[in-house]
């Protein structure tokens, strides 16, 4: 028996695709035949991914921290490409400091991109995904949300907090066909961790029993996975991509 993940006749938005893991988790989701939205805060960028892809992928600025643009973003992705059937809130940023120097700014900025983001997305596509009985939500957490991190205290309640949300969301909607499911990505290398020093990227891997640092492919055949009919029966959990980092 073979199996294929088919996604054809599926539309699928994902928040912060433009670079990273969210590019690659469209490039996966467009190669399994999704329609996929190209979701940046530059409509050139995101067009220009788009192109890249080709066929069925549309780009779509928006910036997640302000809620008018993105319930847009989501708005006219439905109107050009369809219904939403799978989102994924990928966007995220950090904003790192100890505790005692950490400014109310840089709380309320990863806050707001990191989860109120994800709350706002999640409550423009309810509706049609309810209607339509079939739903795949899926989160973008991080292990810094299950064990915590010395300098991300506002990332790691961001993270943390979009694991409580996502539990719920599966609770309340489990019975509308739609499922909710984090993926908590370890160290993945992408433009969000170049700028880690050589000395602590070393000191990292010694932490990583797969001996290796992430990539992005790792995270998006995880996101794959969930999003299509191999994950019809899992929600409400949190898939942890980490090369064994946090076991
Ligand atoms: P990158 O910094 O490489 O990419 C971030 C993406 O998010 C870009 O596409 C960027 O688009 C978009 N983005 C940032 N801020 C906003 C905003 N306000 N509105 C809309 N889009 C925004 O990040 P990664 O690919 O590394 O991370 C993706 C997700 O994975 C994040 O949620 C991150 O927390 C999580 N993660 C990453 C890990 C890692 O090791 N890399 C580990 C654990 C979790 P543009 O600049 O075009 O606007």
């Amino acid at each position: 028996m073979s199996i294929a993940i088919d996604l054809t006749g599926q539309t699928a938005f994902i928040t912060g695709s433009t670079r990273g893991i969210g590019r690659e988790v469209a490039t996966r989701l467009h190669a399994a035949g999704a329609k996929v939205a190209i979701a940046g805060r530059t409509q050139a960028t995101a067009d220009e991914v788009a192109a890249s892809l080709g066929e069925g992928a549309r780009g779509f600025a928006c910036d997640v921290t302000d809620p008018a643009s993105l319930r847009q973003a989501l708005a006219a992705c439905e109107a050009g490409l369809g219904p939403i059937d799978i989102l994924v809130n990928n966007a995220g940023v950090t904003r790192d400091n100890l505790l005692l120097r950490m400014s109310e700014q840089d709380w309320d900025d990863v806050l707001a991109a990191n989860l109120r983001g994800a709350f706002i997305a999640t409550q423009a596509v309810l509706k049609g995904m309810m209607k339509r009985r079939h739903g795949r939500i899926i989160n973008v957490t991080s292990v810094v949300g299950i064990i915590g991190n010395k300098g991300q205290a506002n990332y790691a309640a961001s993270k943390a907090g979009l694991i409580g949300f996502t539990k719920s969301v599966a609770r309340e909607y489990a019975a509308r066909g739609i499922l909710a499911n984090c993926v908590a990505p370890g160290y993945i290398e992408t433009d969000m961790t170049a700028a880690l020093p050589d000395a602590q990227r070393a000191a990292l891997l010694e932490t990583i029993p797969l001996a290796r640092l992430g990539q992005p492919a790792d995270i998006a055949g995880a996101i794959l996975f969930l999003a299509s009919d191999l994950g019809a029966y899992i929600t409400g959990q949190v898939l942890v991509v980490d090369g064994g980092m946090v076991i």
